[in-house]
């Protein structure tokens, strides 16, 4: 059996080593001569991690993963903290830790798992066609490639959806600016082993560790779509946005580096149950693009690439069988994942400034329980509990 992998990102790198472990033959395919992920870092929850773990990356991704043992949420104005907690609880409860990585740190790991010579980079797939026991890509350089079926991995932008769905996606802005980067831990800012997020009128800032004495940070700021980007003006742009804000924010943005800080309008897509056609499965952001409000959009396609291999491996009916078991097994599940997060979404980034409120005032009387029973439901959703 030979599997046709589009796109070298989170999503297709998984699969193709997911699948390379059982011993299906694969060939990576990636649109870029080298990738460049949209954002610095992620936060990969246990349900990812114990996927990546699953593969064989057990160790290599704890030398990238920070340390974060706490969560506090700090109303804007003073910083006063509102809630403070463990996410010990979460992690006795579900059996792994949470690990905040940078993602070329992230993407590196996997190329190097998968054989980073066994990708073919500058390939990018502009149609597929299938027979009725093959699947054929064609790339923009007028070459092809032909296998017993192909993983779409080729991210939110999908062409491959279309022929999969009968029909063009739209995606949706979901409201809001992410700004993100990564700098050096810096304790007058926050802790340095703590998920610490300053929220108030919609906004939010927040900081994560990650290895080598770095916070990854980002910003939240509820705008209009299609407003100009330009790097020179990032730290004006954030001190305008955030005037006000208390002392560590302030420092937070003379501290970033404008030219590595990245600016990303945020999107989802309508959820839709169908991830097959014949031999062709959608995984990672064609199936299913998220806002990263729970941050699962790269943890649910870590889940699909394990899925996927499992169907392969442990079904005798064929690839087509398998791939309609693999669709059975992540429709509701990657569903639940995108409505989860455009809900978390609306009540974080404002959408109804009144709702918006009560959560906040709901935090100050957080224990962290009812926060980390949330986290919980849904990593323990995911394939390998
Ligand atoms: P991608 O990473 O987009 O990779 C797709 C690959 O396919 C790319 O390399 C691209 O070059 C290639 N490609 C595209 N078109 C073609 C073509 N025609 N032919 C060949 N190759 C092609 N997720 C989390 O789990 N935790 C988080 O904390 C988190 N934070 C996020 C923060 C932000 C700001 C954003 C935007 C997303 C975040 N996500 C997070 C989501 C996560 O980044 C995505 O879900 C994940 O990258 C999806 O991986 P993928 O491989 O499906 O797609």
């Amino acid at each position: 059996m030979k599997a046709i992998v589009i796109g070298g990102g989170i999503g297709g790198a998984c699969a193709a080593i997911a699948l390379k472990r059982f011993g299906i033959e694969t060939a990576v395919y990636e649109a870029v001569k080298e990738i460049k992920p949209v954002g610095a870092a992620i936060s990969i929850w246990p349900n990812g991690v114990k996927c990546l773990n699953y593969l064989g990356m057990k160790d290599a991704l704890r030398e990238l993963g920070g340390n974060m043992r706490f969560m506090a949420y700090k109303e804007y104005q003073q910083g006063q903290t509102m809630t403070r907690f463990s996410m010990d609880p979460l992690i006795q409860s579900v059996g792994e830790q949470p690990y905040p990585v940078a993602r070329a740190e992230l993407q590196s790991m996997l190329l190097d798992t998968y054989g980073r010579d066994q990708v073919q980079f500058g390939k990018r797939v502009t149609h597929v066609e299938e027979s009725a026991d093959s699947v054929t890509a064609w790339f923009d350089d007028g070459t092809s490639a032909t296998g017993d079926l192909l993983i779409a991995a080729d991210g939110t932008h999908s062409i491959i959806r279309q022929h999969v769905l009968g029909y063009a996606t739209e995606r949706r802005y979901a409201g809001y600016v992410n700004w993100n980067g990564l700098v050096e831990i810096d304790e007058s800012i926050a802790p340095a082993d703590q998920w610490t997020t300053f929220v108030g009128e919609g906004k939010r800032v927040s900081l994560m560790p990650v290895s080598g004495n770095r916070f990854y940070f980002f910003f939240d700021v509820p705008l209009p779509k299609g407003l100009p980007q330009d790097r020179t003006t990032v730290r004006d742009d954030l001190q305008g946005y955030f005037a006000g804000w208390a002392e560590p924010v302030q420092k937070l943005i003379s501290q970033i580096e404008p030219q590595t800080t990245n600016r990303v309008e945020i999107h989802d897509i309508e959820p839709f149950m169908q991830l097959v056609k014949g031999r062709i499965a959608l995984l990672g952001d064609s199936g299913h693009s998220t806002t990263p409000d729970i941050g699962q959009g790269g943890c649910a396609a870590m889940e699909d690439a394990v899925v996927l291999a499992n169907m392969l491996q442990t079904n005798s009916l064929g690839i087509e069988d398998a791939l309609l078991r693999y669709q059975e097994k992540r429709a509701y599940r990657v569903k639940d994942l995108v409505l989860k997060a455009r809900k978390r979404c609306d009540v974080t980034h404002g959408k109804e400034m009144a709702v918006t409120e009560q959560w906040y005032e709901d935090l100050k009387t957080e224990t962290g329980e009812r926060i980390l029973s949330g986290m919980c439901e849904t990593i323990l959703g995911g394939p390998l509990e």
